[in-house]
């Protein structure tokens, strides 16, 4: 294996009975990381990537365990705060970042391999190439965002092309990227096997978010309406699409502090919804100017005749 870049033992941290400590290695140069990802791979390992923009919390760390569970495998957290998803007035600046404890607690899960690029290693001085998410990536969160979607086809292609992949896991909580980064792979012939890890929620509902964090506590409690708009639609599920949409949107209206941006029901690819059988539910909100989103499954039936 090439010299890592950098080294951060996580011995100590949360070390409890029958606790093995594990060596982190952060590699910030594409290069490195892609000679110890062909050279693992080269020993019949399966290499597993679970990119991430830091600030971690249960959600990625569901990903990271469910990535640990493959067999015979390496797993690969990458964390970078991607400059290219971010609109002009979004908050890339001040999007949360702790480094530190990120990889300490990628450690407590026994992972090996973080990268982290800087802007420069990962896109050069003077990127221009990218990938279009096309008409699907100027849907839903992509018509609210412009460019947002291109931004993250564009890394993650990149990520893939270093890391080189197995399996790369993202979360059902981002379910339009997840559907758009199955088509990248499926449409641009990228060898690595896309799949969905479902939506970790706090106890009352709250989708976990690194950008939860800047909820405080009225606004946080606000924003509860989103996961109970979400169940009030799937449990109308049996009544048809029409009832679902009626009912979240009902809850969702009961709180004047979330500006609703989008409340959509659709297939599970992302087309009009089906009459019956599985469908997705899918919200996007702003709570005190905090973008959040969530989504749920919803199985309809046909509505009955009243
Ligand atoms: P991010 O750091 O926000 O780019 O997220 C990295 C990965 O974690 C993405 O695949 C997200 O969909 C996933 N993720 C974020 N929040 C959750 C959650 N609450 N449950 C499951 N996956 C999540």
């Amino acid at each position: 294996m090439s010299a890592p870049d950098e080294s951060a033992s996580s011995e100590g941290v949360g070390a409890g009975p029958g606790f093995t400590p594990r060596e982190v290695t952060v590699h910030r140069h594409p290069d490195q990381l892609a000679k110890v990802t062909r050279a693992l791979r080269a020993t019949g390992r399966k290499v597993v990537l679970v990119p991430t923009m830091g600030a971690l919390h249960e959600g990625h760390l569901e990903l990271v365990r469910a990535a640990r569970r493959v067999p015979n495998s390496v797993t690969v957290v990458s964390i970078f705060v991607n400059p290219l998803q971010f609109g002009p007035d979004e908050d890339f600046d001040s999007y949360p970042r702790s480094f530190d404890s990120d990889v300490e607690a990628l450690g407590r899960e026994g992972v090996e391999l973080v990268f982290s690029p800087g802007r420069d290693e990962l896109y050069g001085s003077d990127p221009q190439i990218t990938v279009d998410a096309g008409e699907p990536g100027r849907d839903l969160e992509g018509a609210s965002r412009p460019g947002h979607f291109s931004g993250v086809l564009t890394v993650v292609a990149k990520l893939l092309n270093i890391v080189g992949p197995n399996l790369a896991l993202f979360g059902e909580k981002d379910y339009q990227q997840l559907v758009l980064l199955r088509r990248m792979v499926r449409e641009l012939n990228i060898p690595t096997d896309v799949q969905g890890i479902p939506i970790v929620r706090e106890s009352d509902g709250l989708a976990l978010s690194s950008r939860n964090r800047y909820l405080d506590q009225r606004r946080r409690s606000a924003a509860l309406v989103l996961s109970a708009a979400l169940a009030a639609g799937a449990h109308a599920g049996s009544r048809g699409a029409e009832a679902v949409l009626a009912a979240a949107r009902e809850v969702l209206a009961a709180e004047p502090e979330v500006k609703l941006d989008y409340l959509e029901l659709r297939d599970p690819e992302l087309g009009p919804p089906p009459e019956t059988g599985e469908a997705r539910l899918l919200v996007a909100a702003e709570v005190g100017g905090t973008r959040l989103l969530d989504n749920a499954l919803v199985e309809l039936s046909a509505a009955e005749a009243e």
